[in-house]
């Protein structure tokens, strides 16, 4: 059941996924060589906590019964998503998927961003600049009257004309009062198919893109996604509300790229 969003609940949504962008920038402060990914889920929790919202993404359940134990997903290189913060400790030339969730007001908000730990190979800081071209091109194609496959087609092509993998087995979805509403809104697809997009429909586009083979496996404690070939993996997301003509970016990366200064992607 796919849920079209009043003007009241759009402006709700947007002071959720706005708090995930602040929260993002508070990581991106930290992040550096030396910093373990449990210190980055710590800074997370206490931001939101502190700003009156709940991070969403702890006890989230999965399918596996262990719930999520962390305020954020941390991905470091070939993992891909939903990695778990913990004593890793982040070094030169690592890069890290930080994904936030945020409950507030009654709606949720979801944001992700790939960063650099010190220096990164140009190699991989193309993956991560191709996946967040390719975030926009999708939200491009986010408008009324058009189809979720638009989407999807709009950012395969991106990616895959540079040769990189598109992941299939996670998907963006509907976001509202649940964090995963629907539809699913899948990073591959044709032009002119799928659900017609009406203006009030608020998604999630998350592009999950790998530099070799977009084949994923599940690491062991039921959570991690990472590539089968090991290569790095880059993901951007925004929550978007669909409209005429343009789409609305509910979520901000403006917070995060102020602190990263000329180190943005
Ligand atoms: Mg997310
Ligand atoms: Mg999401």
């Amino acid at each position: 059941m796919i849920f079209l969003k009043t003007e009241d609940e759009i402006e709700l949504l947007r002071q959720s996924n706005l708090l995930v962008g602040k929260t993002l920038a508070e990581i991106a402060k930290i992040i550096k060589p030396g910093v373990t990914t449990k210190e980055l889920d710590k800074v997370a929790e206490e931001f939101i906590r502190d700003n009156g919202a709940v991070p969403t993404f702890k006890g989230f359940p999965n399918p596996n019964g262990n719930p999520f134990p962390a305020s954020v997903c941390t991905s470091v290189n070939e993992q891909v998503v939903h990695g778990i913060p913990g004593e890793v400790v982040l070094k030169d030339g690592d890069i890290v998927s930080v994904d936030c969730g945020t409950y507030m007001n009654g709606f949720c908000g979801d944001s992700a961003y790939t960063f650099c730990v010190g220096e990164v190979d140009e190699e991989v800081r193309r993956l991560l600049k191709v996946t967040k071209e390719a975030l926009y091109i999708g939200i491009e194609n986010a408008v009324q009257g058009k189809r979720l496959g638009d989407i999807g087609y709009a950012i395969q092509q991106h990616c895959e004309a540079n040769n990189y993998g598109v992941v299939r087995e996670f998907v963006g979805h509907g976001i509202g009062k649940e964090m995963h509403e629907d539809p699913q809104v899948p990073n591959y697809g044709k032009r002119g198919y799928g659900s017609l997009l009406k203006n009030g429909l608020c998604i999630a586009i998350e592009p999950m893109i790998t530099l070799g083979d977009r084949h994923v496996v599940m690491e062991r404690d039921g959570w991690t996604v990472r590539t089968k070939d090991r290569k790095c993996a880059a993901h951007f997301e925004h929550t978007i509300a669909v409209r005429a003509g343009k789409a609305d970016i509910l979520s901000s990366f403006q917070f995060i790229e102020e602190v990263l200064g000329e180190q943005a992607i």
